[in-house]
């Protein structure tokens, strides 16, 4: 069975990790990756490769290799879209020269996610030159959208009945070995005080004016002092849900120092852990808000809501699990660890979807940062243990 790994071009997944370094993605300019990312596609050998756009010239790249039938099928996922370097000064590398120093591969992108999608597109040409087609197709999706959280991507494919499979892969962690299987999830309001304008002057008994930040310093000592119930999970051992207030907040645009302000507006982010309902969580903000009305007597609030992901999760007993566990020690000789995510990601279009998968690739901290980089073994591992998984899954 470890036959696989005979197909596997562990220097190509390197060499594929360096090219697509070199091509920048930040959001919204991700076409010349994907229209490359599918050429390389097409000549690997996949069934079927296409351009799907959820947004105009913001391409998706799907592609799949047919099972010849009544087996499971398996989505290798990864993202294109990346942040920008940054101030160029406060890199040592070239943010898209896809360099190679002491082990490691150098630029913007490289770890979030290129050597994913490089290990993901190895493990689907080993497959091929093995010359055995597998009972369950093999889809590969690779999105844009997910650095900001949109619609477009991975979101627009499964809406749209695009990409449908039995377990799915993520081709990145924050340490290698870690299988992410749930992720938090998060809901955003905005909240607005409406209080009484007049011109500000001597105080005296006589209540000429209500200022709304007042009542909104109120609601937030209220919002951040609530307890959120929650059952404990044993993914998040010592989280628990938070209210951060005031992530953005706000008078009026054109509002006068010496007047009394009628308005304030404040943005609120929520983080829930996996079992809550997020509808509930805004009933328990909502009616902490209608009873700070009551009891304060001229207070008066209205909540909009923003956006809202809410928390997911994988079956602990998903077999997609148990089959990166062994294969991650086949490869490596060390145990994997199930972890829970504490932020979200675009698990939430997947598993919604019905899609169960979990987070495993390559990881570290350096994502995001100056002088990002992905260490070649951990290339090297995960196109290994994406092969092994993919043969795993589609020929049982
Ligand atoms: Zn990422």
């Amino acid at each position: 069975m470890e036959d696989i790994l005979k197909y596997l071009d562990l220097e190509g997944a390197v060499k594929l990790c360096q090219e697509l370094v070199r091509i920048p993605s930040p959001v919204g300019k991700e076409k010349k990756v994907a229209v490359h990312l599918a050429e390389v596609l097409r000549k690997t050998g996949l069934d079927e490769v296409t351009l799907i756009e959820g947004e105009k010239d913001r391409p998706n790249v799907l592609a799949r290799y047919r099972g010849t039938g009544g087996g499971h099928s398996l989505l290798f996922y990864g993202h294109i879209d990346s942040e920008s370097p940054g101030v160029r000064e406060e890199w040592t590398m070239d943010p898209y020269g896809g360099e190679i120093k002491d082990g490691k591969v150098y630029g913007r992108a490289s770890k979030d996610m290129r050597a994913g999608i490089s290990g993901f597109v190895k493990a689907a040409e080993a497959m091929i030159r093995r010359g055995v087609r597998p009972k369950g197709d093999l889809v590969l999706a690779f999105c844009v959208d997910e650095e900001v959280a949109g619609p477009n991507g991975i979101g627009y494919l499964v809406k749209n009945g695009h990409v449908k499979a039995d377990a799915a892969i993520y081709g990145e962690t924050y340490r290698l070995g870690d299988i992410m299987r749930a992720d938090s999830g998060f809901l955003w309001l905005r909240i607005t005080s409406i209080g009484v304008p007049a011109h500000c002057q001597l105080r005296t008994d006589e209540k000429k004016s209500v200022n709304a930040v007042e009542k909104m310093a109120k609601l937030i000592l209220k919002l951040t002092a609530l307890h959120l119930p929650f059952k404990p999970h044993p993914l998040f051992a010592g989280m628990y849900p938070g209210i951060t207030a005031g992530t953005t907040i706000a008078t009026r645009e054109n509002q006068l120092i010496n007047a009394v302000p009628d308005r304030c507006t404040a943005t609120f982010d929520v983080r829930l852990l996996p079992g809550m309902d997020t509808d509930e969580v805004r009933a328990i903000i909502q009616r902490a808000a209608r009873e700070l009305e009551s009891e304060d007597g001229e207070a008066k609030f209205t909540i909009q809501e923003i956006s809202r992901r809410g928390p997911t999760e994988t079956p602990e007993d998903h077999p997609i699990i148990q089959t990166i566990a062994r294969n991650f020690e086949k490869v490596t000789g060390r145990k994997a660890r199930v972890v829970g995510h504490e932020m979200t990601s675009d698990e939430y279009f997947l598993r919604n979807a019905g899609i169960m998968g979990v987070h495993f690739g390559p990881g570290n901290w350096a994502g995001h940062k100056p002088d990002e980089h992905i260490e070649i073994e951990q290339i090297h591992i995960v196109a290994k243990v994406y092969a092994l998984c993919a043969h795993d899954y589609l020929f049982a």
